[in-house]
C-alpha cells in the first residue's frame, strides 16, 4: 500500500467555495445554490461549487464573444500554438495537484488520473497546438466557361466559428474537456466549457492555469451547474456558434435538437456505445480473458469506448468463462488514492444505483453470473467486477450501455453470425476484433459498423486518429485533422479579372 498524501494546495482548492471561471477570474455569484461534491471512495463531502446563475452564463458567453472578436481569432497561429504549449507545460508542472483533485472528485485511481487526465490530456493539447500553423484553405480551378475572355480565381478560407460551448461528462473531466477547448482554441474559436455537475472542479483549475500560460481572459471560460438548466441555457444561447458535446445518447439528441432549433448552431456529438469485441477461434482462452480485461475494466468500465458485449466461439466459451471468473477475482477493490490500487469505485452514487439496477434485473431474468453481480461490502461506490453469460442478443445487458465493470458473453458459431451480432446495436462507437489471421481481420474490418475498429487491442485513443461514432454514437469526428472541419467554416472567395 502506497497511500498518496493530499497536497496542501489541493486542500486549499477544495476548501474554498468555487463556482465559475469567467474572463480570467473566479466568479461566485450565489452562495445558496451549491453543488455538493462527495468523494465516491468514502462518501465524505469534500467540496462545494456554486451553480452558475443566468447572469453568469451571459457573462461567460459575452466574455468569450468579446475575446473572439477582440483578438483571439487574430492572434497569429504560431502564437496560439505557443500559448497552448505553455498551458501543456503548466499542466505537467501541476500534474500531481490536478490528478489529486480529479481522484478525490471522481474516484478514478490516482495512477489513471495522472496518466489520462494529465499526461494524455497534455498530449492532446500539444497535438492541437501543432495544428495551429497548418490550418489552410485551397486555391480552386473554376469550371464555368468565360463568356468574353474574363478570368476567375477561386480560393477557400477557413474561418473560426466563434464561441464554442463544450459540454462534457464525468468520466474524464480534463481529457474530454481538452478535446473540446483544444480543438476550439487551435482553430481560433473561444470556449465556454460546462463540466458535469458531479465533476465540476478540475477544469476550474485548468482554466486558471490557462491564464497563467498567457491565454487571454475570456478565451477559455468554465461554468458549472445541472445540465437541464445551465447546459441547456448555454446550448441555446444566441451568441454560441457551435456546441460540442460528449455524453449519453438521449442527452445528445436533446442537445443536438436544441442547438439546431436555436439558430442552426454547428454540432458535434460524441455519444455512448455498447461496444462489441469479437474473438475468433484462433485466440486462446488465456488471451481472450486478457483481452476482455483490457477492453472492459479500465476505469471500472467507465470509458465510452469500453466493450460490454463479448462474442466468443461456442467451442471456447465455457473455458473462457471459467478463466475469466478467476481473473476477475484478482481485481480487488482499493483506495483510489493508493498508488498500488488496481480497481476503484464508480464515480458517483446515482451511477452506482443505476449499475446495481442492471444486475438486479439480470438476476430476475436468470442470467448466469460468472463473477460479481453486486456491490463490495465497503463504504463508497464500489461495484464488483462482473461477468455474465448472456442468453441472447436481446438481453438488457447486451443492449443497454451500463458504463460499468461488466462483461456480457455470448456464443457464436460462424463468422457471418459474429458480424451480424456485433452490428446488432443502435450504437456504433468502437469495436475490436481479436485474431492472428490477418486476412480474416482485413476482410472483417469493413463489415463492422463502428467509428473505430481495433485489432488485438481495445480502448486505444490517439490524438492523430479521428474518433467518433456511427449510428446512435453520434455525429462528427474529433482529433486527427478531422476536427478542423468541425471548428471552422469554409468561405468561398471568387475573383474576376
Ligand atoms: P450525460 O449525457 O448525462 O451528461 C453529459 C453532460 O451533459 C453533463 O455535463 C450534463 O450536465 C450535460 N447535460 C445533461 N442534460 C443536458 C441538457 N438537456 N442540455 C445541456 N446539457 C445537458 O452523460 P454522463 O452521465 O455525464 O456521461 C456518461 C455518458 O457519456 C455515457 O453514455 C458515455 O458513453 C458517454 N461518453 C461518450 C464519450 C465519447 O467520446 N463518445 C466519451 C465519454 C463518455
Amino acid at each position: 500500500m502506497v497511500e498518496v498524501s493530499i497536497l496542501p494546495q489541493v486542500r486549499d482548492f477544495m476548501n474554498r467555495l468555487n463556482g465559475q471561471f469567467i474572463n480570467g477570474k473566479t466568479v461566485v455569484s450565489q452562495q445558496d445554490e451549491v453543488i455538493t461534491i462527495t468523494n465516491p471512495a468514502t462518501d465524505e463531502v469534500i467540496a462545494h461549487v456554486a451553480t452558475a446563475t443566468s447572469g453568469d452564463i451571459d457573462y461567460a458567453v459575452d466574455s468569450a464573444h468579446r475575446a473572439f472578436h477582440g483578438g483571439w481569432a487574430d492572434v497569429s497561429p504560431a502564437q496560439r500554438g505557443l500559448l497552448l504549449n505553455r498551458l501543456a507545460d503548466l499542466m505537467i508542472a501541476h500534474r500531481e495537484e490536478l490528478a489529486q483533485i480529479e481522484t478525490l472528485t471522481s474516484g478514478k485511481l490516482i495512477t489513471l488520473s495522472r496518466a489520462f487526465e494529465v499526461d494524455y490530456a497534455v498530449s492532446f493539447v500539444r497535438y492541437y497546438a501543432g495544428w495551429t500553423t497548418r490550418i489552410e484553405g485551397k486555391t480552386v480551378a473554376l469550371s464555368l466557361p468565360s463568356a468574353s475572355g474574363e478570368k476567375y480565381t477561386g480560393l477557400t478560407l477557413r474561418e473560426p466559428l466563434g464561441v464554442v460551448a463544450g459540454i462534457v461528462p464525468w468520466n474524464f473531466s480534463i481529457m474530454i474537456a481538452v478535446w473540446k477547448f483544444g480543438s476550439a482554441l487551435a482553430c481560433g474559436c473561444t470556449a465556454v466549457i460546462k463540466p458535469s455537475e458531479v465533476t465540476p472542479l478540475t477544469m476550474l483549475r485548468v482554466a486558471e492555469l490557462a491564464i497563467e500560460a498567457g491565454i487571454p481572459p475570456g478565451v477559455l471560460n468554465v461554468i458549472n451547474g445541472p445540465g437541464q438548466q445551465v447546459g441547456h441555457a448555454l446550448t441555446t444561447h444566441p451568441k454560441i456558434a457551435k456546441v460540442t458535446f460528449t455524453g449519453g445518447m438521449e442527452t445528445g439528441a436533446i442537445i443536438g435538437t436544441a442547438a439546431l432549433q436555436s439558430g442552426f448552431k454547428r454540432v458535434t456529438l460524441e455519444l455512448g456505445g455498447k461496444n462489441a469485441a469479437g474473438f475468433l477461434p484462433d485466440v486462446s482462452p488465456e488471451k481472450t480473458v486478457e483481452g476482455i480485461i483490457e477492453a472492459g475494466f479500465l476505469n471500472s468500465g467507465q470509458v465510452c469506448a469500453s466493450a460490454e458485449r463479448y462474442y466468443v466461439h461456442r467451442s471456447l466459451i465455457n473455458d473462457v468463462a471459467e478463466q475469466l471468473g478467476k481473473r476477475l477475482a484478482t481485481l480487488t477493490p482499493g483506495d483510489p488514492m493508493d498508488d498500488e490500487s488496481c480497481f476503484g469505485p464508480l464515480a458517483n452514487r446515482s451511477h452506482f444505483n443505476k449499475v446495481i439496477g442492471y444486475f438486479t434485473r439480470a438476476r430476475d431474468q436468470n442470467l448466469t453470473f460468472i463473477h460479481g453481480g453486486g456491490a463490495f461490502d465497503l463504504p463508497g461506490c464500489y461495484i464488483q467486477p462482473t461477468a455474465v453469460l448472456a442468453q441472447s442478443e436481446n438481453d438488457e445487458l447486451m443492449r443497454q450501455e451500463v458504463f460499468g465493470p461488466v462483461a456480457s458473453l455470448l456464443a457464436y458459431d460462424s463468422v457471418d453470425e459474429l458480424v451480424t451480432l456485433m452490428n446488432d446495436s443502435p450504437y456504433g462507437l468502437a469495436a475490436s476484433l481479436w485474431t492472428n489471421n490477418l486476412s480474416q481481420a482485413l476482410r472483417l474490418i469493413p463489415r463492422v459498423e463502428a467509428g473505430t475498429v481495433w485489432v488485438n487491442m481495445h480502448n486505444y485513443i490517439d490524438p492523430a486518429m479521428p474518433f467518433g461514432g456511427t449510428k446512435g454514437s453520434g455525429i462528427g469526428r474529433e482529433f486527427g485533422s478531422a476536427f478542423i472541419d468541425h471548428f471552422t467554416e469554409i468561405k468561398s472567395v471568387i475573383m474576376r479579372y
